[in-house]
């Protein structure tokens, strides 16, 4: 549930289809649209002073999402020059065009190292076979026979077929650094647990976040620890970086990577906050027994755990676990290859 404390100043007032809307003098929200349940994923453009435009976040490589991009320059960016593209993080709802809009305008891709990195790193694996890693990670987690034939019927390669090819190089942005974007100051701010160096871009002066995935007003992020890096502690990551954002000032228009814009930031974090520490206590209290990853879905869900999102439940059921067993309060044995964890003496 979400705190009834977060207001939403545009209402129901949201982009339509290749429409934009003023969020202040020349910073635009429109909407990429997108398969899957969430339906599309916002976009933020920033006027520049010489006729450019600075894009933050892209959509998949998808045709509708194509589609829209097509729409949107022959529409109310035509003429225009795309001058920077900015993705906040790694994810293909965020960067997946980002490549096709920097060939097509020859502007610089600017993105944290870590996030640029596992871009190149996941789209230059092209395997059609779910490499055997993977089916092990799945098997720890408690997957069935069944469950595993059905994933890898699905092949592997899936990312780079939804994130067109990055330029070769790129601009690093970290953490504390200072953009001018459309003649303002934007700081960047880094957080992590839902992807490795996740950006979001502050205006203090006129109290505006861009946030990305970081902070969404109605849905908890994916936080999920993943085959590339299973002693990882994502929900730790994650938890830090909630307490890093409360250190922002309250009173922020917060720009989120998916639903409308809000106020209510440290409200929000709060709640998400709490929901995962609430979590955090519901599965400890079923590993009075020996439990696997697959076992604590009922602790940590309202609705059951279909074939679709296994994949994401599995992953934030083991970031659950894996944060117990760093803050002592859990311990896992590896059984022949399958993780099970209970409740710390
Ligand atoms: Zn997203």
């Amino acid at each position: 549930m979400h705190a009834p404390t977060l207001t939403y100043p545009f209402g129901e007032n949201t982009p339509a289809p290749g429409e934009l809307i003023a969020i202040a003098p020349g910073l635009h929200w429109w909407r990429v649209p997108m398969s899957g349940p969430l339906k599309h994923v916002n976009g933020y453009l920033i006027d520049e002073a010489d006729g450019g435009i600075t894009v933050i976040d892209t959509g998949p490589n998808s045709q509708v999402s194509l589609e829209a991009w097509e729409a949107l320059l022959a529409g109310p960016l035509a003429g225009r020059t795309v001058t920077r593209v900015i993705c906040t993080h790694m994810h293909p709802d965020h960067v997946g065009l980002a490549g096709w809009l920097c060939r097509r305008h020859a502007a610089p891709l600017l993105m944290t190292r870590a996030e640029w990195l596992m871009v190149r790193m996941l789209a230059a694996d092209r395997r059609d076979e779910v490499p055997p890693e993977m089916v092990a990670f799945w098997r720890a987690a408690g997957w069935d026979d069944a469950q595993v034939a059905n994933a890898s019927e699905r092949g592997w390669s899936n990312f780079a077929r939804i994130v067109s090819h990055l330029p070769l190089g790129f601009v690093r942005i970290r953490d504390g650094d200072t953009l001018t974007l459309g003649g303002r100051d934007w700081r960047v701010v880094v957080g992590s647990g839902h992807s490795p160096e996740h950006a979001c871009l502050l205006d203090a002066e006129r109290g505006i976040l861009i946030a990305g995935d970081q902070v969404l007003p109605r849905i908890s992020s994916n936080v999920s620890l993943t085959v590339s890096e299973p002693d990882a502690d994502p929900l730790g990551e994650w938890l830090d970086s909630i307490a890093k954002l409360k250190q922002l000032p309250a009173d922020l228009l917060v720009l989120p990577g998916h639903g409308d814009p809000f106020r209510g930031l440290h409200p929000r974090l709060d709640a998400l906050d709490t929901e995962h520490r609430e979590r955090l206590d519901a599965v400890e209290a079923i590993l009075d027994a020996p439990r696997r990853a697959v076992d604590c879905f009922g602790a940590l869900f309202r609705r059951p755990i279909g074939p679709d999102v296994l994949g994401m439940a599995t992953g934030e059921s083991l970031a659950h676990l894996r944060r117990l067993e760093v803050e002592g309060r859990a311990t896992r044995e590896d059984r022949h290859g399958v993780w099970w964890y209970s409740r710390a003496a």
